[in-house]
């Protein structure tokens, strides 16, 4: 969330929004979660900003606003507010621990500086006819000298061991926050940012290493359905079940990832059509013979069943038109009937 929407959502219009907000979500029968109710709050707040005008466009045109619109449309845009302001915050701290540093070394030049000074001092005064009380006091002096110097060296390392622990901090944090903007919250797999780099990244990969690549896109069936029957909750477990399998399956080196609502991708560097084919059908036949159950009650909920499209990266192919492809696959999966894979090669030979 933008700090001037954080600032409108604590000032004197803040029921006002919230109720606006409400309302609209009612109007056009969105789910009070709390990740929809945190983008349709920004769309009243933020009227002008670019959230409001991409839904603005969307409600204009009539489109029917779907859990995965709402998802495009957070990971577009409060993942990336959420992100800056954790860097920044990092980068605060960061800072400041540099500041502490730089002034603990400059503190320690100048009392090395003064502890020359004193060295240089005592040896003009010492000859040979330098007598003892004399030496006796500038041997005082000298020791306390050191003795100065040395509790210097051990703050100013006192001070760096410190400053590394708290980098060290830092950098974990920024990695925990790297791995949150990265990863879907429902399920854990990548989310559809990373999935979206990691496309790219890896079909580069392979044009350059003149190496295969698969691509496949699975959706589980009539799930609105499903929803409706059982609730949003169990839904979710479903979703995480579903998740869990393609997780399991999609190790690396390959990539599986939400794509949005319940709808999962997967990369399968080095796989020709063929084997990912029946990677996919025993996904297929895991997830369609298990019989599920609703956690809290042990009720039966009958089973599920998943419908996926793949396409073979072709030389010379971005990631979006392998995309297009492994969807036209899956497409003609679900025409078909659903709960079933297919291959989108086939579809260019029966068309
Ligand atoms: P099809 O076989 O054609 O894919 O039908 P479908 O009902 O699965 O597809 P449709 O795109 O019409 O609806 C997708 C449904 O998925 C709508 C929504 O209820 C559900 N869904 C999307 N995201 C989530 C989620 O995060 N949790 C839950 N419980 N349901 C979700
Ligand atoms: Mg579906
Ligand atoms: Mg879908």
């Amino acid at each position: 969330m933008s700090a001037e929407v954080e600032a409108k959502l604590r000032g004197p219009d803040a029921i006002k929004l919230a109720r606006r907000a409400l309302d609209l979500m009612e109007t056009h029968q969105i789910w009070p979660t709390p990740l929809n109710y945190e983008i349709w709050v920004n769309y009243v707040a933020d009227p002008d900003g670019e959230l409001a005008r991409e839904l603005g466009a969307l409600l204009n045109s009539g489109e029917v606003i779907t859990e995965a619109v709402i998802e495009a449309l957070a990971s577009k845009y409060l993942a990336k507010a959420r992100l800056n302001e954790q860097i920044r915050d990092a980068g605060d701290l960061l800072g400041k621990e540099l500041e502490l540093v730089s002034k603990a070394i400059k503190q320690a030049r100048r009392s090395t500086a003064a502890f020359g000074e004193t060295l240089s001092g005592a040896s003009k005064h010492l000859d040979d006819k330098t007598d003892g009380a004399t030496l006796r006091l500038l041997v005082d002096q000298l020791s306390s000298a050191t003795r100065r110097a040395q509790s210097e060296t051990e703050a100013l390392e006192q001070r760096l061991t410190e400053s590394t622990a708290e980098v060290e901090r830092l950098k974990e944090h920024l990695e925990q926050v790297r791995r949150d903007a990265t990863t879907d919250g429902l399920t854990n797999l990548a989310n559809r940012k990373a999935f979206d780099e990691e496309l790219e990244r890896a079909c580069s990969e392979s044009r350059e290493g003149g190496t295969i690549l698969t691509l496949a896109l699975l959706d589980i069936d009539h799930f609105k359905g499903f929803n409706d029957t059982w609730g949003h909750q169990t839904g979710d477990q479903v979703l995480r079940y579903v998740a869990s399998v393609i997780g399991r399956v999609g190790a690396p080196p390959r990539f599986a990832a939400r794509y949005g609502g319940e709808e999962f991708a997967m990369i399968f560097p080095g796989e020709d059509a063929a084997t990912v084919t029946a990677t996919l059908e025993e996904i297929r036949l895991e997830v369609s013979s298990r019989m599920l159950k609703r956690r809290s009650t042990n009720e039966d909920l009958g089973t599920i069943t998943i419908s996926a499209g793949l396409a073979e990266l072709r030389r010379e192919e971005a990631g979006h038109g392998l995309m297009e492809r492994a969807d036209a696959g899956l497409y003609a999966s679900k025409r078909a009937g659903r709960n079933r894979v297919t291959n989108a090669e086939t579809l260019s030979v029966a068309a």
